[in-house]
C-alpha cells in the first residue's frame, strides 16, 4: 500500500481535503498526554471544531503498551463511532493505534491475538513525535502481554497518511533524544545487514544514517532547524527495517526494557555494538545465502556509511557515542541474570541477523553488555 505524506507546510489544507474527501464524522485520537501541549494539536483541534467533526481521546496505555490496553482501546474506539484513527506519539501510541485498527472489527467475545487478521479500510494517519522508532513507516506493532514481547504485523497496519510536523519534537528532552536517535540509527544498521537486506532497503538506511550523521549533534544541541531532518532519518530507517525487520540487537533488547526498565532506544544501544563485534568474529558462522565475502564487504561498506575505515573502528564510534550520551548500563546487575536474558531472547528475530548465534553465545553477549566487556 502506498503511504501519503502530508506537506507540514501546508498540512491544514490537506487534513481538512482528506477528512473532508472520507466524509470523517469523527476523530479517534491515539496519542501521549504530551501531544495536547503541541501546536499541530491546537490546528487540527481548531479544523475539527471549523468543520463539526468530533475528537475523541484516547491515552490509555503506558510506554510498551499492554494487550489489556488495547483491548480497552478497541472497545472505545467501537463506542466512540468515530470512522478514523488517528496516531499521534512514540511507538507506543502509534503501536496502539495500529492494533485498535486491526482488532477494531473482529469478534469481541474471542481473545483479539487469536483470531486470523483481515485487512480494513478504517482510515489511519499517524504523526510521530519522536523521531526514532519509524513506526509510522511500518506495518508492525509491539505489544506486551503477560509482560512477554509480542509481535503483530500486517500490511493494514500501516497508516496511510502520514504527517512529519517538526514542531512535535519540541518537547523532547535531552535523554529521550539520545534514545531515540539510536533506535533509528540501530534500525539503519540492523537492517543493512539483515539476511533480508535489499538495494531499496540499504538506500533507505544509507539516507537515515548520512543524516544522522549530519544534524545529530546540532539537534542535541537544541537547533530546532533539524527536526525535519531527524524526523526524516528516523522515518527512512523505519522504511528499511518496513523490508528486512530487525535483528539480534533488537531482539536481544527487549528483555533489558523489561527486566530493567531501560528505554528502548537506550537497550538497543547497549546491544548493537556487541553483536557487530560478536558478528566480525564469528563470519564463518555466516547464514546469509549470499555468502560469508558478501557478508564481509556489506559490513565494510556500512563501517563506510559511518564514516569510519574498517568494522573496529566502526563498532568503537558505537561505544563512544554510547559513552559520550551516558548510555551505559544503568542498573546493578545480579548473577546468572545472563542466562536469563538468553533464554527469553526470540529465535525467530535472530534469524535475520547474518550469523548463527547458540544460546551460550547469547550468554556470553549478555555478560559483555552487562559487565560492559568487549565480546569475544
Ligand atoms: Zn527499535
Amino acid at each position: 500500500m502506498k503511504q501519503q505524506y502530508i506537506d507540514p507546510d501546508d498540512c491544514r489544507k490537506e487534513i481538512n481535503m482528506i477528512l473532508l474527501q472520507l466524509h470523517v464524522t469523527g476523530i479517534f485520537l491515539v496519542c501521549g498526554k504530551s501531544f495536547l501541549a503541541l501546536s499541530i494539536h491546537d490546528l487540527l483541534h481548531k479544523s475539527c471544531a471549523c468543520a463539526g467533526i468530533k475528537m475523541v481521546y484516547f491515552s490509555d496505555f503506558a510506554p510498551n503498551p499492554t494487550y489489556d490496553s488495547v483491548k480497552a482501546g478497541v472497545q472505545a474506539f467501537r463506542e466512540s463511532g468515530c470512522n478514523f484513527i488517528l496516531a499521534a506519539g512514540g511507538g507506543s501510541a502509534i503501536d496502539v493505534a495500529k492494533c485498535i485498527k486491526l482488532f477494531a472489527e473482529m469478534k469481541c467475545d474471542e481473545e483479539y491475538l487469536s483470531q486470523k487478521i483481515v485487512s480494513n479500510d478504517i482510515p489511519m494517519m499517524a504523526i510521530p513525535t519522536t523521531a526514532g522508532t519509524g513506526s509510522e513507516a511500518t506495518q508492525f506493532a509491539v505489544i506486551y502481554v503477560n509482560g512477554e514481547k509480542h509481535s503483530i504485523e500486517h500490511e493494514s497496519a500501516l497508516p496511510q497518511y502520514v504527517l512529519l510536523y517538526p514542531d512535535s519534537l519540541r518537547t523532547l528532552g535531552d535523554y529521550q533524544k539520545k534514545a531515540t536517535v539510536c533506535d533509528a540509527l540501530a534500525h539503519a544498521i540492523e537492517s543493512y545487514w539483515s539476511v533480508h537486506s535489499t538495494s531499496e532497503g540499504k538506500q533507505w538506511s544509507e539516507k537515515a544514517i548520512q543524516i544522522i550523521l549530519e544534524y545529530a549533534e546540532k539537534y542535541m544541541m537544541g537547533d530546532e532547524s533539524c527536526y525535519g531532518q531527524m524526523l526524516l532519518a528516523a522515518n527512512y530507517a523505519g522504511r528499511a527495517i518496513n523490508i528486512t525487520k530487525t535483528t539480534a540487537a533488537h531482539a536481544m533488547c527487549y528483555k533489558l526494557t523489561t527486566v530493567f526498565n531501560i528505554p528502548h532506544g537506550h537497550a538497543v544501544m547497549l546491544c548493537l555494538p556487541e553483536v557487530w563485534e560478536y558478528m566480525c568474529r564469528h563470519l564463518d558462522a555466516c547464514v546469509d545465502t549470499r555468502g560469508e565475502q558478501y557478508l564481509c564487504s556489506t559490513l565494510m561498506d556500512l563501517a563506510h556509511c559511518l564514516r569510519q575505515d574498517s568494522c573496529q573502528e566502526a563498532i568503537q564510534y558505537l561505544k563512544n557515542l554510547r559513552n559520550v550520551w551516558q548510555l551505559g548500563m544503568p542498573a546493578k546487575v545480579e548473577e546468572n541474570q545472563a542466562a536469563e536474558l538468553a533464554n527469553s531472547v526470540n529465535t525467530e528475530r535472530l534469524g535475520n541477523f547474518p550469523v548463527s548465534i547458540s544460546r551460550e553465545h547469547l550468554m556470553d553477549i549478555y555478560q559483555c553488555i552487562l559487565q560492559g566487556e568487549a565480546v569475544k
